[in-house]
């Protein structure tokens, strides 16, 4: 069959292209191996309990934000509820435990009461965080940084650095290799627009986008993935996909543009032809692949602010970390001493699970290779494990924690990746080193499209639905 678009997963940024393109009138067909919407973006039932997979916080919904044209563009406010996340983060070591609000003046004036000597430190991050767009747009002829040479520049107490990077995790494994230009936007958008939770989950958001495309006419084709992209006088006309499980039966359907939310490595490496194949390799081979999550799931048996947590998320950092240069090496250290963030969604009406019960997850970063070649037995077994010692150190900090939990389960680098055919695990992409520049994407042909984490907007939520949604605009112009 014919389409005038065939969309290669329905992650954000192939669902986001897709609710846009279905609703301007376009013939759509979703291809997506997995046997649900949504990529990173979903949430799975255990027990009573809605796990939520892939969304801590989104920053912005504010009356500038892009997303929130985009949702109203597409009517996802009338579909989806969005509730506010109370505060940006609680920071925690030893030596320090802060909570660091959404408004920039009160989180000021909290670091100045720990930090009193760095006034003017504090002063230039803000500034810089805050008006990230303009200085973005003025920086052609200013090379890129790292953010972590960025607050050696301006700050000298290394814990207030910590405190600053608490959320690093959010972008990346590493300050001394994260562009300081990618930090400075995607850090401002919190502390210029807060940060919103998916009431019920972010599937909902997922099923809002998928059920967009099948109300205005599109086709979506779960449990089926695509195996290559047809070329004919070179140029793309079509996909070929199978059955993920049961049938050996090869489909084809051809299309005018093909959007690809699924990762570029998998692009270059296994869907197009050889020779194309090979012209994008070279073309990234230059770039990084970013960083994997390890996630605890938790569903407890109570409601657990009840236990006395007072904070959504909880950022927590190891002792040993004393200064930026010890962070890459921590997340690469032992479940004991690895810094890691928990997400309380009972401190929001979250939805997440029945009265009197609630849920929670905490989140490191991960890496497959820690993962890889263990034996079935072994690969449980150490799951096991980092979960025992990660709700250890939560009982630590959240007495009565352990007694709580009534399920708990671990998904690594290796569950993200099964299910995004992500490499690596990648949950946001390239990761976004200083300098790092889109031009890779040029070497696509004119109707082939990338809408997900791995295009020039980068990952997390905002970045995969800006993503499809310009997309989606790209090919509404060609008229
Ligand atoms: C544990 C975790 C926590 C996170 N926390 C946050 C957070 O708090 N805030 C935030 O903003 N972001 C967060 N993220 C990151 C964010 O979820 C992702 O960056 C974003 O959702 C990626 O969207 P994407 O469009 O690039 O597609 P992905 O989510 O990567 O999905 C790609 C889709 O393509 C499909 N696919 C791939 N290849 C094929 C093929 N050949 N055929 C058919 N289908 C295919 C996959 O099955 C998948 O559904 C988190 C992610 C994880 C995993």
């Amino acid at each position: 069959m014919h389409y005038d678009i065939i969309i290669i997963g329905a992650g954000l940024g192939g669902l986001t292209a897709g609710a846009k393109l279905a609703k301007e009138g376009k013939k759509i067909l979703l291809i997506e191996q997995h046997d649900i919407p949504g990529g990173c973006a979903t949430s799975f039932m255990r027990k009573q309990y809605t796990m939520e997979v892939g969304l801590h916080e989104m920053d912005g919904l504010h009356s500038r934000d892009l997303k929130t044209k985009i949702f109203s563009d597409l009517g996802i406010f009338d579909r989806v509820k969005f509730l506010r996340v109370p505060e940006f983060y609680r920071f925690y070591n030893t030596r320090h435990d802060i909570v660091i609000p959404h408004d920039p003046a009160e989180a000021m004036n909290i670091l100045l009461k720990s930090f009193p000597g760095e006034e003017e430190g504090i002063g230039t991050y803000f500034e810089h965080v805050l008006n990230a767009r303009r200085i973005t747009a003025a920086s052609r002829d200013v090379k890129d940084k790292s953010i972590g040479a960025f607050l050696d520049e301006i700050i000298s107490a290394e814990d207030l650095k910590l405190v600053l990077l608490g959320n690093l995790g959010y972008f990346h494994d590493d300050p001394y290799t994260l562009s300081y230009y990618y930090y400075l936007n995607a850090q401002g958008s919190y502390y210029t627009g807060g940060a919103n939770f998916v009431k019920g989950g972010s599937r909902k958001l997922s099923d809002a986008l998928a059920d967009i495309i099948i109300s205005n006419g599109g086709d979506i084709r779960l449990k089926h993935e695509v195996t290559g992209i047809i070329y004919e006088e070179d140029k793309p006309v079509g996909v070929r996909y199978r059955k993920t499980r049961g049938s050996d039966g090869i489909y084809s359907d051809r299309a005018s543009e093909i959007i690809v939310n699924s990762s570029l490595p998998l692009l270059a490496e296994n869907l197009l032809p050889a020779g194309r194949g090979q012209e994008l390799k070279n073309a990234i081979s230059g770039l990084e692949i970013g960083a994997s999550l390890l996630t605890v799931y938790y569903g407890f048996k109570t409601i657990l602010k009840s236990l006395g947590n007072k904070y959504y998320s909880t950022f927590i950092f190891d002792e040993s970390v004393k200064n930026q240069a010890d962070i890459a090496g921590n997340n690469h250290s032992d479940f004991d001493r690895r810094s890691f963030t928990f997400v309380d969604y009972s401190q929001l009406d979250s939805a997440l699970a029945p009265e009197g019960k609630s849920v929670g997850a905490a989140c490191c970063i991960d890496y497959p290779e820690d993962w890889e070649d263990l034996s079935a037995e072994e690969y449980k077994f150490r799951k096991k494990k980092a979960a025992e010692i990660i709700t250890a150190r939560l009982d630590n900090l959240i007495p009565g924690f352990k007694e709580a939990v009534d399920h708990v389960e671990v998904a690594t680098a290796l569950t993200v990746k099964k299910y995004t055919l992500n490499k690596k695990g990648a949950v946001y992409g390239f990761a976004q080193k200083p300098g790092k520049a889109s031009g890779y994407l040029s070497v696509l042909p004119a109707n082939l499209h990338i809408a997900s984490a791995w295009g020039k907007f980068g990952g997390g939520f905002s970045g995969a639905i800006y993503s499809g949604y310009m997309t989606a605009l790209d090919i509404l112009r060609k008229g």
